[in-house]
This record gives structure tokens, sequence and C-alpha cells, in this order.
């Protein structure tokens, strides 16, 4: 009988670790999401600059997206864990700076990243509470200096380059390749308009992309000036 007793709670110890497990690996890699301004400022649809005022001629974060191996996505995992902006008050000028908000009308900015932990930082909770996931994104940001590794390359706002040299730059900086989305400028030409890294599931280093997503761009792509 005793025997009998104990062989349950192994069961159900085993079977409490399974269902551990499979909760914090409900995602298998990171999007690491950077936009350019000039490419999100100069469509038809235009922009409005932050209300901390015009942020810097540089690439900004969109987000850090958990994503499946197989191109789906999980979003809104948990709704009893709205944005709380007390949680990152520590990390507020930094966002300013690295996170800015270009959507109309102008914000400070609380307003995107709380899309953005909702729709898909809840998605790694498991991994990374609200303060690791921004501070995350933030790290990766400084790991991924996107607009020096273009400019090492002679690839400067203002012109237009191959989509094979935006990407060759940023391969040889990065060390993994990235995935490169193109937007329309008000006339309809394509130009440079996010870039994506993959990270591994803990946010701590870039890796191969397990899929990348879908889009288009032309050969030749723009690279405004912001
Ligand atoms: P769009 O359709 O403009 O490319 O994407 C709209 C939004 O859907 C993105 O800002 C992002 O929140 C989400 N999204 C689009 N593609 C992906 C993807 O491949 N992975 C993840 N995790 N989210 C995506
Ligand atoms: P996603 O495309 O990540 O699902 O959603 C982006 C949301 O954040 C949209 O509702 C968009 O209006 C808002 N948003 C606010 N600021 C920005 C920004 O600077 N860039 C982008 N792409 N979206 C922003």
């Amino acid at each position: 009988m005793a025997k009998f007793h104990c062989s349950i709670v192994i069961s159900l110890v085993l079977l409490q670790c399974l269902v551990a497990l499979v909760a914090s690996e409900s995602f298998d890699f990171f999007y690491f999401v950077q936009q350019w301004p000039g490419s999100y400022c100069d469509t038809e649809q235009s922009c409005c600059y932050p209300t901390t005022g015009k942020p810097a001629e540089d690439f900004g974060i969109h987000g850090l997206w958990p994503n499946y191996n197989d191109g789906s996505y999980p979003s809104n995992c948990d709704s009893s864990s709205p944005f709380d902006p007390s949680e990152i008050s520590d990390l507020e000028r930094s966002m300013q700076k690295s996170w800015p908000t270009l959507a109309c009308p102008s914000g400070d900015g609380q307003k995107f990243w709380s899309h953005e932990w909702e729709k898909h930082g809840t998605c790694s909770e498991s991994n990374l509470d609200q303060h690791a996931y921004f501070k995350t994104a933030l790290g990766l940001k400084q790991k991924a200096n996107l607009l020096q590794a273009l400019k090492s390359a002679g690839i400067t706002p203002g012109g237009s380059y191959s989509l094979k040299s935006i990407k060759d730059a940023v391969t040889e900086a990065a060390g993994y390749t990235p995935w490169i989305q193109c937007n329309k400028d008000s006339s309809g030409n394509f130009q440079l308009y996010q870039i994506y890294l993959c990270v591994d599931t803990s946010g701590s280093k870039l890796i191969e992309c397990p899929v990348f997503p879908k889009g288009q761009c032309s050969s030749e792509i723009e690279f405004p000036s912001f």
C-alpha cells in the first residue's frame, strides 16, 4: 500500500515538472526588431515626434517578440499582468532615447511600451518579468549597434543601397544574418524600415533566425535621412 502511495506521489511530482517545463518553454526564440525613424515618418501616413522631442537620427527599438519556429507567434498571453510604468521608472530615460514612439498623436512612449508589453512581453513572462523584459531589449540595442554597422560599411542615411550590401553589413557586425523589412515612402519607393535579429529565449544572446518573416523589398532600397 505504501509503495502504491509513493508511486502516485512520484507521478504527480513528475507531472508537475513536465507542466512547469512546458510553461517555461512556451516559445522558441525572440525577434528583436528595430525601426528606422526616417522610414516611419516619410510615408503617406507620416508620424508625430514624441512629447519629449525629436529623437536622434538612430534606429529605435520596436519590440522584442516571442516567436515559434514555424513562423507563428503567441500574443496577449496574460491579461492579469498589465503594463506598470512604476516597475520601469529607473529605465525611463533610456527608454525615451532608445525606444521612442513616433505614432500620432504625440506621446511620451508609455502607450507604445504598454502595447509591446501586453501583446508580446506577457508571452515571455516565464523567462523575463516586466523590468527584465525592457532591460533586456535596451541591452540588445547596445549589443547590436545597427547604425554603426551600416556606417562602417559606408551605408549612411540619405542614400540608396543594395539590399544585399545592407544585409552583409549587419551580418559582418552582428555575426548573424538579419531580416530586412521594407515599407514605401510617399512616392512609393521601397526603403529600409525595420531590421530583425533573432535572440535566444533567455534574451541573452543573438542566434541565427530559425525562420524569417515574410515581406518584400526591391534589390535596391532607400535609406532616408531623419
Ligand atoms: P505588420 O503586419 O505590420 O508586419 O506587423 C504588425 C504587428 O504584428 C507587428 O508590429 C507585431 O506586433 C506583430 N508581428 C508581425 N509579424 C510578426 C512576427 O513574425 N512575429 C511576431 N512575434 N510578431 C509579429
Ligand atoms: P505592433 O505593430 O507592434 O503590434 O503595434 C505597434 C503599435 O504601437 C501600433 O498600435 C502603433 O500605433 C503603436 N506605436 C506607437 N509608436 C510606434 C512607433 O514608433 N512605431 C510603431 N511601429 N508603432 C508604434
